[in-house]
């Protein structure tokens, strides 16, 4: 393994400077006949000097995928490599957490690279993005899901009268939205579903979706955490100044602003950077921006396997994820081993977080908080 994180990927960028460094996709791997998809064509058309190599499925491409040694590569390949496939299977999962479902992927991957991510861990760590071309099936399948669930029966954390849909479980829509039309078409699809709305976390601000006609058909959830931690483990994002300057912009334009407070990371004064957080929050944003605010707290989990590759190639993020004095094992549901602050301890902190929420940012209700 090689310790090749550039500064300049660290240090934080400007938006103009951090789009232009995020994609520059020089090849895209695609599935045969991805051409009769509008969608595929026009991918296709937008990077029209990248290099096109067929394959025969976007999930498997020799050479792409379990490249875990060299950062310096896997942030290449986020950069210039895009894949392009069809989307097989089509379904809606239950989630019961920040979304009453979880929507049919119409993209996976992502261009930045969070230390803490979990994505990589399922996919192979070069992990860029992958655009599903089938757009219409996916809306298709979407618009028929929601009329059959009928009226929300009742309020619940996700929503207290729409069924809500994540439609970026295995990327981050904002970025995706660089690449093709196909976070638009979700958009312009929630915009007019009466029962349902879309939504999606993101941790890069995306000025093109102010374009956008949501009419409230589609919650955008910023992550945010202190500068200076954000500095250090959400590598290739934008600030979190830009994000909080986007927040206003966006309620403004039509969509309903969630903060996902995701991982909080707890390290000797974590209290007081949150604190001076929530403050920039509150003072960079106007009462309506206010008014409509909620929250989503989740405090870390990290995982052995993805530690030893983070050593090496940004080690001085491990010291703030990896802190074994601080953390205890525990098993996921999908059968994994991670980790996570140990109790008592960690209701302790979620509850002094939340206090700390109920003092600076009083109308920003809670959704959960773990
Ligand atoms: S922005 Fe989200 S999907 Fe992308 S690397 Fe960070 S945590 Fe992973």
């Amino acid at each position: 393994m090689t310790a090749t994180l550039p500064e300049h990927e660290i240090r934080g960028l400007r938006p103009v400077e951090l789009a232009d460094r995020l994609l520059d996709i020089k090849r895209i791997y695609h599935e045969p006949g991805i051409q009769r998809f509008d969608r595929g064509r026009a991918v296709l058309d937008r990077f029209s000097d990248a290099e096109r190599i067929e394959v025969a499925s976007h999930q498997a491409i020799p050479g792409l995928y379990g490249n875990e040694g060299n950062v310096g590569d896997w942030v290449r390949i986020k950069r210039e490599t895009l894949v392009l496939g069809e989307k097989k299977s089509l379904s809606a999962r239950r989630n019961e957490r920040s979304s009453d479902w979880i929507a049919p992927s119409t993209a996976n991957g992502c261009a930045m690279a969070c230390s803490y991510c979990y994505v990589p861990r399922r996919k192979g760590y070069a992990n860029p993005i992958t655009v599903f071309a089938n757009i219409d099936k996916i809306a298709g399948y979407l618009e028929r899901h929601a009329a059959r669930q009928g009226v929300k029966p009742g309020p619940n954390q996700c929503d207290p009268v729409d069924w809500v849909y994540d439609i970026g479980e295995n990327s981050d829509c904002s970025v995706d939205a660089m690449v093709s039309d196909n976070v638009r078409d979700l958009v312009d699809l929630f915009a007019r579903i009466p029962n349902a709305k879309a939504s999606f976390a993101t941790k890069f601000v995306n000025r093109d979706l102010l374009g956008y006609d949501p009419r409230g058909g589609t919650r955008v959830r910023f992550s945010l955490m202190p500068q200076e931690t954000s500095r250090l483990v959400d590598i290739r994002t934008s600030k979190a100044a830009d994000r909080i300057a986007a927040l206003d912009d966006f309620v403004e334009a039509g969509f309903e602003v969630h903060l996902n407070f995701s991982p909080v990371i707890v390290y000797e004064g974590w209290q007081n950077d949150w604190a001076k957080l929530l403050e920039q929050v509150a003072d960079g944003t106007n009462e309506r921006t206010k008014r409509q605010l909620a929250a989503e707290i989740i405090f870390l989990t990290h995982n052995e396997g993805l530690h030893e590759v983070n050593l090496g190639w940004h080690p001085k993020a491990e010291e703030l994820l990896w802190r074994p004095d601080l953390q205890q094992l525990k098993r996921s549901e999908s059968g994994q081993w991670n980790v996570r602050y140990k109790s008592p301890w960690k209701g302790r902190w979620v509850q002094e977080l939340t206090d700390l929420l109920a003092v600076k940012l009083p109308t920003c209700r809670v959704r959960y908080a773990f």
